[in-house]
């Protein structure tokens, strides 16, 4: 008999001891990589080493592609386009899964060192939105690279190793905080205010009128051959320094830095691996600058990725003139991207029936916009029904929900701007738990889930 009512189900119900093996084997992976790719070029580095291991080149390195070809192209160390080269021409359309790298933190300044009192601090502009006094009192390491004028790149990694420093903002005791706790909650930590301590002995060098600082210039100089005009030339990015772990007494869930969206980058990635010679092309997307509005070269307004496929059609060769718009008009796309999984503490903000729920599967979007669907490419009822077709017939356990209730937040991914190219596109991700925060909360069950379908949607 056909089922009437849309019932929902708890994952974890509806599985057994083998699946449930499987999917805490993958939530280990998925933490090892979230603990070694905490920027988006660790995380373009990891992934340029696994894509190796799996017979993926540079697409630079290939003459002419036939099916079942694998290549990827990394766009100056931020972001990465992957392809699986299908049985049909190109010109039918591609599949494509695209998630983005990048994760709300704190960048420094250009000139970020300054004394103050006997401390030393680094300035800092955050990147992405963020609740400003969830990243005071917490440990945080420092990640990015440093170009000098001659051209040679340092990288730098302090905070992660057990035998190394950590640096943090500090916060005033309650004792002396009367005023800052009568300010909204968004007034409580200014942007100006989240300095980083990172240093207190003086140097010994008498003739330097700021000796802590001067400390710290001796230090970095040592360490890493740079003077403080060096800094000016550099990406920094700080981030928690703690580590992803498994969350509850029953290990269901994770909690770890940048869930948003490497969960979704991991899965794609994993799932992509996975795809052999498929019928359409198989493309993965791992994009950066999302979390700023997706502008700048290595962002998904940026024509990078139109390059990687026009690329591809030269070296398939079918390529002839408007082509690639013709390929991008008979696409279909996952935009993986995180959703909003409802909070029982915040169940305000959300409306029930049409929220993502952790551990009831993969979460889908039709639409991320508010008050009237703004700024949103609202995938078509066609798109859907034939999503709902692949989920079903895989037997992946999967939501659609709005990211909030109507008239409250709401935000943007990806989605939008293949949307406009002519792709048929769809918001398609693991839901989360203090989205934005140090540590985000998700659950195993989904992101196994996740990986089942952007595995099933490719191949
Ligand atoms: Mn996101
Ligand atoms: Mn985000």
């Amino acid at each position: 008999m056909q089922k009437l009512v849309n019932e929902k189900k708890v994952g974890w119900e509806e599985i057994d001891e083998e699946r449930k093996k499987d999917i805490f084997k993958f939530a280990e992976e998925y933490m090892f990589f979230l603990n070694q790719g905490k920027t988006e070029r660790e995380v373009v580095k990891q992934t340029r080493e696994i894509l190796e291991k799996n017979q993926f080149v540079e697409i630079d390195s290939m003459d002419a592609l036939k099916p079942g070809d694998r290549v990827y192209y990394c766009n100056r160390e931020k972001s990465i386009y992957i392809a699986v080269i299908g049985e049909e021409k190109l010109e039918k359309g591609l599949n494509i899964v695209g998630a983005h790298i990048d994760s709300p933190r704190l960048d420094l300044k250009p000139n970020p060192l300054y004394e103050d009192t006997g401390f030393a601090y680094l300035k800092t502009h955050y990147y992405g939105g963020i609740k400003k006094y969830q990243w005071t009192t917490i440990p945080l390491s420092i990640h990015g690279v440093i170009v000098k004028t001659n051209g040679e790149k340092i990288t730098v990694n302090v905070g992660e190793s057990e035998d190394d420093p950590i640096f943090t903002i500090t916060d005033l005791l309650p004792h002396l905080a009367q005023e800052q706790m009568e300010k909204k909650l968004k007034d409580g930590i200014s942007g100006e205010d989240l300095n980083l301590l990172v240093g207190s002995i003086p140097s010994d060098e008498k003739e330097s009128k700021e000796r802590v600082k001067y400390h710290i210039l001796q230090i970095l100089n040592e360490k890493y051959g740079i003077v403080e005009a060096d800094l000016l030339s550099s990406e920094l990015e700080i981030v928690p320094s703690f580590k992803a772990r498994s969350l509850g007494f029953d290990k269901s869930m994770i909690a770890g830095y940048g869930q948003d969206d490497r969960v979704c980058a991991y899965t794609s990635l994993r799932g992509i691996l996975n795809v052999k010679k498929p019928r359409r092309t198989a493309i993965c997307i791992l994009s950066d600058k999302e979390e700023i509005g997706s502008m700048g070269n290595t962002g998904m307004e940026s024509n990078v990725f139109d390059i990687f496929i026009a690329e591809i059609l030269n070296k398939t060769g079918e390529n002839r003139p408007n082509l690639l718009e013709k390929v991008f008009c008979n696409s279909k796309m996952l935009s993986a991207d995180v959703d909003a999984g409802l909070d029982p503490i915040y169940s305000s903000v959300s409306e029930k029936n049409n929220a993502a729920y952790l551990g009831r599967g993969i979460g889908i979007n039709k639409y991320t916009g508010v008050r009237g669907k703004a700024g949103d490419s609202d995938a078509n009822a066609e798109y859907v029904g034939e999503i709902r077709k692949l989920l079903e017939s895989s037997k992946i356990l999967y939501q659609i929900s709005e990211l909030g209730r109507v008239d409250n937040g709401g935000g943007g991914t990806i989605a939008y701007i293949l949307a406009n190219k002519g792709v048929d596109v769809i918001d398609c991700g693991v839901p989360v738990l203090s989205m934005h925060a140090p540590y985000e909360v998700t659950s195993k069950f989904d992101i196994f889930e996740a990986y089942r379908t952007y595995e099933a949607f490719l191949k």
